[in-house]
């Protein structure tokens, strides 16, 4: 094969007035790529989340450009900096802490604003938690759900977790170390402790580990440990056979949509479908 045409099928990399979006590791350093590296080097200036953490992977790499600091706190202010100087010309990489801007990380403001403007975008792929558990899970990975954080308000998040509780598909959640047990209390709840889930703890690094196998031995896991480190949980979905709802649940279900902000009509719609039910059923249940 000739990897010319591998590697040549845009022009020389940066291009002038492209935002590059650069993923970097999620914590082994050795995961870059040469590309991004590349780009790191050759853009007009690279805007990251903290100078400190950036500078960690371009000191290992022999990096030196211009760093900005672009993050949760700056980014509104700076945004339209940036894309005046996209518009003249420059190239400018955007990178996180750790793994894929814009996934749960500051870039999706600026992709989506940078795109309205008609500049063009380069992701440049790296690693990415949620991918990494996914894949190292075992779990069916085809078709999934990302939900990132769940919403710290109770009932945003339990609307989520009666999603996750009929969902067919596999769900990927990052949570902080602090608040796992509370979540892992809140999926027994929803989904039961048979459910098979597995806790992806540093991944990439020197004390990575994966507890699976099913809720209850993740929470007995758990139990009695400091919980450290980053996190991401991947949860198998439910099969279809195994969802049989009967009036009680159906009923159950229905309350908890109503006390999580939807009309009856809306919650009604969304039941009948799940249950493969007519939305007349759901209503005469109650
Ligand atoms: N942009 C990142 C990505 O592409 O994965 C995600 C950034 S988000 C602010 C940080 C969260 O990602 C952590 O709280 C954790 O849930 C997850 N995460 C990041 N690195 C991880 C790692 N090495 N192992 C497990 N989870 C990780």
């Amino acid at each position: 094969m000739n990897n010319n045409f591998l590697l040549s099928h845009r022009k020389e990399e940066p291009e002038n007035g492209v935002l590059y979006m650069v993923g970097t590791p999620i914590g082994n350093l050795n995961d870059i790529s040469q590309r991004a590296i590349n780009i790191l080097k050759n853009v007009s200036l690279v805007a990251c989340e903290d100078t400190r953490q950036t500078k960690k992977i371009m000191n290992k790499f022999n990096i030196s450009n211009k760093l900005i600091s672009f993050n949760k706190h700056n980014s509104l202010m700076k945004i339209p900096k940036i894309i005046k100087d996209l518009k003249e010309g420059k190239s400018i990489a955007i990178v996180s802490d750790a793994g894929m801007p814009g996934i749960c990380d500051p870039g999706e403001d600026i992709a989506r604003r940078v795109k309205s403007e008609g500049v063009d975008i380069i992701c440049i792929p790296g690693g990415c938690a949620a991918i990494t558990a996914l894949v190292s899970s075992g779990l069916p990975s085809s078709s999934f759900v990302f939900e990132g954080f769940l919403p710290k308000k109770q009932i945003y998040r339990e609307k989520i977790l009666l999603e996750i509780s009929k969902s067919e598909k596999t769900t990927i959640i990052y949570e902080s170390p602090k608040r796992l047990r509370k979540l892992l209390n809140e999926l027994f709840d929803f989904c039961g402790g048979k459910r098979e889930i597995m806790v992806a703890r540093e991944l990439t690094k020197k004390f990575e580990n994966h507890v699976g196998n099913n809720i209850n031995e993740v929470i007995e896991y758990f139990k009695d440990k400091d919980i450290i480190g980053e996190i991401t949980i991947v949860v198998k979905g439910i099969k279809k056979r195994d969802f049989n709802p009967d009036k009680l649940t159906i009923k159950k279900d229905l309350n908890d949509l109503i006390n999580a902000g939807l009309s009856l009509s809306e919650a009604s719609k969304y039941l009948a479908k799940r249950n493969g039910l007519k939305k007349s059923e759901v209503y005469n249940m109650i």
